[in-house]
């Protein structure tokens, strides 16, 4: 029973758009009203009416040590006697700026925000500056933030909602975005080959996961950056989701390729709103007050969101943690695949390390195109029994699952033996 959750959703909906401050927690895509949540320790959950579910969102990716990781609420506790904002500098951002340096292989220089989204509009802003030109290449699914050139033909919500581009959106800017099909290289020489002088940036997810997670072929990446440094345009990693997870560095350390600039978000800031974007010195020199591109923030570098990302990112220097979260990832998906072949259901993961996604298809899910191929009523069935089962998915199938550190092999298991009737649900419904 979610009756007190039915009642807080209403009692939302008065006073903010569709009941939430970020569109796809509500729900729509499944058809079912969003468990209102009140405390949340390790890999559960609890909502308001006392159920407790087993969590594979983390707060859409950055909670990888789970809730309430005792180390961080230590660290957030301490900082929080000493003042919660200076708007000026301080010790602690130093650190964390070092710490970013030396765990991401490409960044030399970093500046903190405030989100992924402010990380990936200052990221294009300069590029734009840098470069002197004006477009920029994404790739259809991947989202970078809801920042207006970054809002076009985008992933999570946007994807989820069916929302093709968005009304505010001035035509003239997105005229300077070109998408094209990920994992597709061709498309990206043709692009070139047509706009190759006015092109600023490629931006990319290097592992996507606002269209279910898809795995990059490293030839495309590899020809990304290529044709970038042949074309003079920077390649730019949105890396707020798969920084910090797929590796310590991110799927730079991972496939050994480097970007000119990286946008971070979700793990580093360790559960508060932080986002931060840096890479080669030279470029980011360009930055106000050495710089003359301008980009700002009140709140930028937090004491305490500084105290909790930098506590994250020193847990996960830690070894074995890696290891172990691959191990639990790998448990996690096949036992799922297992459970979905058994009930004769034809599913496709996609996994890297700790983050993956199934998707209603035997077909290859490889771009957006294939993604939104996939069942989506199936989803929703499946999606409706495993919140009935105590699983806390991500409600929509566009859109990543998580572990954590604090997810256990025994609740990696009840996952998948919630699976199997669950799978059955989808059939028979
Ligand atoms: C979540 C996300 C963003 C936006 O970050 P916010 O903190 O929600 O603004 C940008 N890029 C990617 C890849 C993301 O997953």
């Amino acid at each position: 029973m979610r009756d007190r959750s039915g009642l807080l959703f209403e009692m939302a909906k008065k006073y903010i758009p569709g009941g939430v401050n970020s569109p796809v927690r509500a729900g729509n895509a499944v058809g079912i009203d969003p468990p209102f949540i009140v405390d949340a320790k390790g890999c559960t959950i609890t909502d308001a009416d006392g159920n407790q579910y087993i969590d594979y969102v983390c707060s859409w990716g950055p909670m990888i040590l789970g809730h309430a990781d005792p180390y961080v609420v230590q660290a957030i506790s301490e900082a929080l006697g000493h003042g919660t904002s200076y708007g000026a500098p301080t010790e602690i951002e130093i650190e964390m700026a070092k710490t970013i340096t030396e765990m991401v292989p490409s960044i030399e220089m970093v500046r903190m925000v405030n989100s992924g989204t402010e990380a990936g509009m200052s990221a294009i802003r300069l590029a734009r500056g840098f470069t002197g030109r004006d477009k920029i290449v994404k790739f259809e699914g991947c989202y970078h933030g809801h920042a207006d050139s970054l809002l076009v033909a985008a992933g999570s919500g946007v994807a989820t909602l069916g929302i093709p581009g968005s009304p505010g959106v001035p035509k003239d800017l997105a005229g300077h975005t070109i998408t094209l099909p990920f994992n597709n290289i061709d498309a990206v020489d043709y692009a070139f080959s047509r706009f190759g002088p006015d092109i600023a940036a490629i931006i990319v997810e290097p592992v996507p996961g606002n269209m279910g997670v898809i795995v990059p072929d490293q030839g495309f990446l590899r020809g990304l950056r290529e044709i970038t440094s042949s074309q003079g345009a920077l390649l730019i990693f949105d890396e707020v989701i798969s920084g910090f997870r797929v590796a310590p560095g991110g799927a730079q350390e991972l496939y050994g390729i480097m970007p000119d600039l990286t946008c971070l978000g979700k793990i580093i800031g360790g559960g508060l709103p932080v986002g931060a974007y840096g890479g080669r010195k030279d470029i980011m020199m360009r930055m106000a007050p050495v710089g003359d591109i301008y980009q700002a923030g009140t709140l930028s570098g937090n004491p305490l969101a500084m105290a909790a990302g930098l506590a994250t990112l020193t847990r996960l220097k830690q070894k074995g943690i890696y290891s172990d979260l691959e191990k639990k990832g790998e448990m996690l998906f096949s036992g799922l695949e297992e459970a979905a072949r058994m009930n004769n259901i034809k599913v496709t993961v996609n996994r890297v390390g700790s983050m993956g996604s199934f998707f209603f298809t035997p077909d290859p899910v490889i771009d957006f195109a294939s993604a939104k191929a996939s069942n989506a009523l199936l989803f929703k069935r499946y999606y409706a029994a495993m919140l009935d089962h105590g699983i806390y998915l991500a409600p929509s199938p566009f859109e990543a699952a998580f572990l954590s550190t604090a997810h256990g092999e025994k609740e990696i298991r009840k996952t998948i033996e919630c699976a199997a009737p669950a799978f059955k649900a989808v059939k028979t419904d």
